[in-house]
Order: C-alpha cells, then sequence, then structure tokens
C-alpha cells in the first residue's frame, strides 16, 4: 500500500487544482520558504480527517480554505484527495486503488467520499485505521510531534499503542455504544 498521488483544490495555497503523482518509496519536496512544501503535508493529515485546525497549522479549520491573495480572490471551498494504491489489500476495501476525498465549505461543513461515493468521516477513519496510518498514529511525524508523544499523558501513550494494535477502533465503537 502506498500513496499514489494527491489533488489539491483550493487548499490553503493551492487555488488551482494541483496533482502531485507519487511513487512508493521516499518522497522529498523541496522548495523555497514558504512555497507550500508543509501545505501538502497538511492536506496528507486533513484528507485522512484531521479535525483539530491547530494540527494544520491554523486558527480554525475555514483557514484550510484558499484565503486569496493581491492577485487572486478568495475561493468557497477546500478539496483534497488522495488514491492509495491498495493491490496489497492492505485497506480492508475490495478495491486495488482507493480515493478518499475530502471537501469543506466556507461556513463549515464538510464533505467525505471513498471512491466517489459520499460516507461519513467515521468510514475513512475506520477504514485507515486498519491499515496503521490512522488518525491518532498515522505517518506524518510533524514539528513538534515528537515532543508531544514525549510528553503525552498515559491515556494518550495508551492509545497511541492501542491503535498501532488495532484495537483502538473497537474502544471507540464501544465508546459511543455506551453514550447511546
Ligand atoms: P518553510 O520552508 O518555511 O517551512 P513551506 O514551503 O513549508 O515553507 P508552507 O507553510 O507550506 O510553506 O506555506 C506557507 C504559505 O501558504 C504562506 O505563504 C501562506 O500565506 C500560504 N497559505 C496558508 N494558508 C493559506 C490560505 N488559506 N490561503 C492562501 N494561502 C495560504
Ligand atoms: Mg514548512
Amino acid at each position: 500500500m502506498y500513496v499514489k498521488s494527491l489533488t489539491l483544490k483550493g487548499f490553503k495555497s493551492f487555488a488551482s487544482a494541483t496533482h502531485l503523482g507519487l511513487e512508493p518509496g521516499i518522497t522529498c519536496i523541496v522548495g523555497p520558504n514558504g512555497s507550500g512544501k508543509s501545505n501538502v503535508v497538511d492536506a496528507l493529515a486533513w484528507v485522512m480527517g484531521e479535525q483539530g485546525a491547530k494540527s494544520l497549522r491554523g486558527g480554525k479549520m475555514e483557514d484550510v480554505i484558499f484565503a486569496g491573495t493581491a492577485g487572486r480572490a478568495p475561493l468557497g471551498r477546500a478539496e483534497v484527495s488522495m488514491t492509495i494504491d491498495n493491490t496489497d489489500g492492505a485497506l480492508p476495501i475490495d478495491y486495488t486503488e482507493v480515493t478518499i476525498r475530502r471537501t469543506m465549505f466556507r461556513g463549515g461543513s464538510s464533505e467525505y467520499a471513498i471512491n466517489g461515493t459520499s460516507c461519513r468521516l467515521l468510514d475513512i477513519q475506520e477504514l485507515l485505521s486498519d491499515s496503521g496510518i490512522g488518525r491518532e498514529m498515522h505517518v506524518i511525524v510533524g514539528q513538534g510531534q515528537l515532543d508531544a508523544v514525549l510528553r503525552a499523558t498515559p491515556e494518550e501513550r495508551r492509545g497511541f499503542i492501542e491503535e498501532a494494535a488495532g484495537v483502538l477502533k473497537h474502544r471507540k465503537r464501544k465508546e459511543r455504544a455506551l453514550r447511546k
């Protein structure tokens, strides 16, 4: 399983649709300061369901929508699609290619889709959590994240281990069921 491509449209500094094709193995993104390297990483986290504005380096969730520049008007929505190669079946879904899409509109409403079919955020979270790239133990190690692991409370640390072991999903389900 690997990320095959990422398409950003109206996400942060990427006003025009920008398609990034990726290969298996290590990908490096290089460029001058402020050119959007970290925004690409933010897009990866965002499309996988990140809900914290701070983790996306913004004040509020809507800050991911292209805010306009001197020569270009702001946009009304941000959209990111991530295509995962699933020929090894690491994702528990019957497709060799899986595209996850997240769209957010000004006003805050969000839409999610898996292979073009609308779904809930929960569906995306559950799909990814079985593959080891779920939200609490994903592959993104951002600046300051090592600190966060070192400073985590015992409960948070337990969450990391549970997610790695694949039991977090079941605990969350149990918690949801008990709340009802
Ligand atoms: P560095 O090398 O300093 O880490 P970088 O390549 O990682 O830089 P980013 O942080 O990805 O750069 O990009 C920052 C740029 O993205 C800034 O110019 C900022 O104005 C722009 N930006 C962030 N959010 C938005 C938005 N919502 N609309 C328009 N531009 C945005
Ligand atoms: Mg950066």
